[in-house]
């Protein structure tokens, strides 16, 4: 069902919860880890193809992953919902501004934009704009795909508690965070996808996100050729022990990872 797509490089720039792994002053078995997979920013992922680079979200640990994976160029930031741990770090895509010397495009529906708007609101200000805030040119997506330089974005409606947020399908990749219900057509749209990523938050249920079991049940119906579970919180368990009690389709995604579809 995908049109005729440039390869895709998807990179994990974070795959924790809201709060992240280790938990400030945690000493549970996951936090005090030696194991580099049980360290998770907050999740994000940087895709690239055809030349272009974008992230879908950028959170409080922006400008780190940025750091780690040594990006020199960004496109567009796209975003799933208006979450602090999503939307934290747009102040520092000003780098890109000084580097590349241009505004940089974000995508989100109105309602999105809006909340961002009022976390940050000197960058939005009409009057007596401060220079150092970051330069942007704002894009109102809705529930239809859109392109950004040729590359269809098609967002999956799914719901996080009361919030509608969304996630997207490029090409044969589709990725969902901080869903905890995603409608059979919605889910539907990422039928076909070679890869495809769900949030996962721990073992048991909670009433924002998907647990384990939730998260599998919905790749089950998908059966992609390989999915990963990312948001995840401390209480997931050790990223070693968890990966082998899932399908075999099925692995936890962790910073760092990178893939090619
Ligand atoms: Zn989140
Ligand atoms: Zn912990
Ligand atoms: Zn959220």
């Amino acid at each position: 069902m995908a049109d005729q797509h440039p390869p895709i490089t998807v990179t994990f720039l974070g795959t924790g919860t809201s709060i992240g792994v280790p938990v400030i002053t945690c000493t549970c078995s996951v936090c005090c880890s030696s194991d580099p997979h049980d360290k998770r920013f907050r999740s994000s992922v940087m895709i690239e193809t055809a030349g272009h680079t974008y992230v879908i979200d950028c959170g409080p640990d922006f400008r780190i992953q940025m750091l780690r994976e040594k990006v020199t160029n960004l496109n567009a930031v796209i975003f799933t919902h208006e979450h602090r741990d999503h939307i934290a770090g747009l102040d520092d895509v000003r780098a890109f501004n000084y580097v590349l010397n241009k505004k940089i495009d974000i995508y989100g529906t109105k309602r999105m934009l809006s909340a961002i708007q009022t976390e940050f609101p000197y960058i939005f200000a009409e009057s007596s704009r401060y220079l150092g805030a970051p330069k942007l040119n704002i894009h109102h997506i809705t529930e239809k795909p859109f392109q950004i330089n040729g590359i269809t974005f098609t967002p999956i409606q799914a719901m996080h508690e009361h919030l509608p947020i969304h996630g997207y399908r490029i090409g044969d990749f589709s990725y969902v965070t901080d869903a905890n219900f995603i409608e059979e057509a919605e889910i539907e749209k990422m039928r076909g996808s070679k890869v495809v990523v769900l949030n996962a938050l721990r073992k048991s249920r909670h009433p924002s996100h998907f647990c384990i079991d939730e998260a599998v049940e919905v790749l089950v119906k998908l059966a992609p050729e390989q999915a990963y579970l990312t948001h995840m919180s401390h209480f997931i368990g050790l990223h070693e022990e968890v990966n082998v009690s899932l399908p075999p389709f099925i692995k936890l995604a962790y910073d760092g990872l990178k893939i090619t579809i």
